[in-house]
């Protein structure tokens, strides 16, 4: 049902021509030797992965779903996702940007970025079985004993082994300082967990011999709160001496969730009866030791919000070519045919041009973090080290909600595109717009990544890592300030610069006198901002389509054509956002709760 064609082209043109990667990587010793073939050829075979394998399942396991054995506890993905898996799993893909002294191919983050992007829009409920694998390898990588990195990460690599997160339980899901789950200290080292978790993605499945469960529990001598949480890998089997799986481990899936969408990942409840483990990251130090896992999953996330944005738009425009209704306004376009197709139609445009706009500026935000990522854990030099932690910091809540936020509307305008068609399951459409709103649940669900960007990231700074990135686009607005071409987008470009500075000392300010007012605000706040990096990209995506307009490629043109419609239709949003956030906390606070 549908199509999937991987941009290719759109994702050379960003990593190639607008972040020019293969220089970057160049200065990362353990990158030097990846060029441009390498990554064309990796994305090329990704791309058959993701639209031949994967894509094909993606409608056929939202019907079906996950089902759950109660008997045993079991859980049965649908039809074809297990040899799917198998197949992903023999190809080498779980492996690509892992560390080579865990059997990983020590290929780029930013690469696998790019293959994520495609897998997510393909299928992005079967992407989330190997995806959270990433974030336990990540974590267990950064914080495990040398015999755990030992035993866990060669599994993981591989994929013969998947990964999970768990954190959520039912009454603590935002406040994890809440959360019950006991973990009791045994003579030989390890851990009993007791304890009830829910909303467990990939908790249960029949794809990988074992799981490794990352749990999040308090120990006896706990402190209250947020800084008495400490983490432990729960395996489902326990490894014998040879790393194979051995005793079945008390940590079962009681049931799994029926859900509104990504019906085919299994979301279980996980009951945990004296389950054995090990703990990760010392006493009480779990969330710092989780914040790995949930940083790179964040960053997921927002990958999962770019995904489904270029799907729900590739299949939208097919349908607009094709669908006949009414004649343009401003005179026929297919006389040969009763009526023109709707693509003719400029609100049908402006649907279309949205979700284009928020794919494009979503791939070229999405890759730069990426690469930001790659400097920060290999750059020689200490220094950019700490440059580029510093700005994914920044930008991670930021991809989280803002992509994830306009794949929410970007799916809703291309479902409206099919007019009724789009509703009904059929055309596959309608899945698009439940896979999504999801993504702007877990992981912190928007709000909370809006309150983290602003909170955290920028005020408990004094600014400094967003001046930092400021400075990025202040010289490059002096550096294109006197082309006449760039005008058109050099001028909002600075405007939106300035605008975001004003309003977040304005806000510092009132943030001393009632702390409320972050909160009011942070919500408008994160768009605004998500708006001035989409304006940096798009600005300088389009001087790069400016200088070779002339070159006969159309790709330029459309990219020119993105870029203006961006700026014109979409960037202007920041107008109501600034009022809205700058409109204080005493609009949502003066009505007393029982008088709503
Ligand atoms: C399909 C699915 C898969 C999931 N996968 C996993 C998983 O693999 N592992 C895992 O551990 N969890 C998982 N979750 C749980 C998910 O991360 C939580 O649902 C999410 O963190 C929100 O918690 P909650 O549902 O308890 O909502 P609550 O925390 O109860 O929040 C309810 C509302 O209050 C708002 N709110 C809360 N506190 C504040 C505040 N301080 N300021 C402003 N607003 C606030 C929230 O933004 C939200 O709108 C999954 C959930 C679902 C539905």
């Amino acid at each position: 049902m549908g199509q999937y064609i991987a941009p290719l082209r759109d994702m050379q043109f960003v990593l190639h021509e607008l972040l020019q990667v293969e220089d970057h990587l160049k200065e990362l010793p353990a990158f030097a030797d990846v060029d441009a073939d390498i990554i064309n050829q990796v994305l090329e075979e990704g791309s058959k992965f993701a639209s031949q394998v994967i894509f094909p399942l993606n409608h056929s396991g939202d019907r079906e779903g996950c089902h759950h054995n109660r008997e045993d506890h079991s859980v049965t993905t649908p039809k074809g996702y297990k040899a799917a898996y198998e197949q992903y799993v023999a190809a080498g893909w779980p492996s690509l940007s892992c560390d080579p002294a865990f059997e990983g191919q020590g290929l780029p983050l930013t690469l696998n970025n790019s293959f994520y992007e495609m897998m997510n829009s393909a299928n992005l409920a079967w992407t989330m079985y190997p995806g959270l694998s990433h974030g336990a390898y990540e974590c267990i990588h950064e914080h495990g004993t040398p015999e755990q990195k030992a035993l866990y990460l060669p599994k993981l690599v591989s994929g013969v082994w998947t990964g999970t997160m768990c954190l959520t339980e039912p009454h603590c899901g935002t406040d994890l300082g809440m959360l019950r789950s006991k973990a009791e200290p045994q003579a030989d080292g390890t851990y009993r967990i007791t304890g009830n978790k829910i909303f467990i993605s990939a908790g249960e499945h029949d794809m990988t011999e074992n799981i490794v469960h990352l749990v999040l529990a308090r120990l006896p001598d706990a402190p209250e709160g947020s800084k008495g949480i400490s983490l432990f890998i729960v395996p489902k089997f326990l490894p014998k001496a040879d790393g194979t799986p051995g005793v079945r481990n008390p940590i079962t899936c009681g049931a799994i969730e029926e859900k509104m969408g990504i019906h085919s990942n299994s979301t279980c409840q996980m009951n945990m009866d004296g389950a054995t483990a090990w703990l990760i990251g010392g006493p009480h130090k779990g969330l710092q030791a989780m914040f790995v896992f949930m940083n790179a999953a964040r960053l997921g996330v927002g990958m999962q919000g770019l995904g489904i944005t270029e799907i729900a738009y590739q299949n939208a425009l097919v349908y607009a070519k094709d669908r006949l209704q009414m004649r343009s306004l401003s005179g026929v376009k297919a006389p040969d045919k009763p009526a023109d197709p709707i693509i003719v139609h400029p609100d049908v445009r402006r649907m279309l041009l949205t979700a284009k706009a928020y794919a494009e500026g979503g791939r070229a935000f999405c890759s730069y973090v990426a690469l930001q990522l790659d400097k920060e854990l290999n750059h020689p030099d200490e220094e950019v080290r700490k440059e580029c932690a510093d700005q994914v910091a920044l930008l991670t809540p930021i991809i989280k909600a803002f992509l994830t936020d306009n794949a929410w509307s970007a799916t809703s305008e291309c479902l409206q595109v099919y007019g009724g068609h789009g509703f009904i399951a059929e055309w596959g459409m309608e899945q698009y717009v439940r896979d999504a709103r999801i993504t702007m649940i877990y992981e912190g669900t928007n709000t909370i990544q809006s309150l983290d960007l602003l909170g955290r990231k920028i005020l408990m700074d004094n600014g400094a890592k967003l001046r930092k990135f400021g400075e990025q686009i202040k010289a490059f607005v002096e550096e294109n300030g006197t082309d006449e071409a760039m005008s058109e987008f050099i001028t909002p470009l600075g405007d939106i610069g300035d605008k975001v500075t004003k309003l977040t000392m304005e806000i510092g300010m009132k943030a001393f006198q009632n702390p409320d007012e972050v909160g009011a605000a942070a919500v408008p706040y994160l768009r605004v901002v998500g708006h001035m990096v989409f304006a940096y990209f798009f600005a300088r995506m389009a001087k790069i389509a400016l200088a070779k307009q002339d070159t006969g490629d159309t790709f330029y043109k459309a990219k020119l054509a993105t870029a203006r419609f961006y700026f014109a239709r979409l960037l202007p949003e920041t107008a109501m956002l600034i009022r809205q956030a700058r409109s204080g906390s005493a609009n949502l606070m003066e009505l007393e709760a029982d008088l709503f």
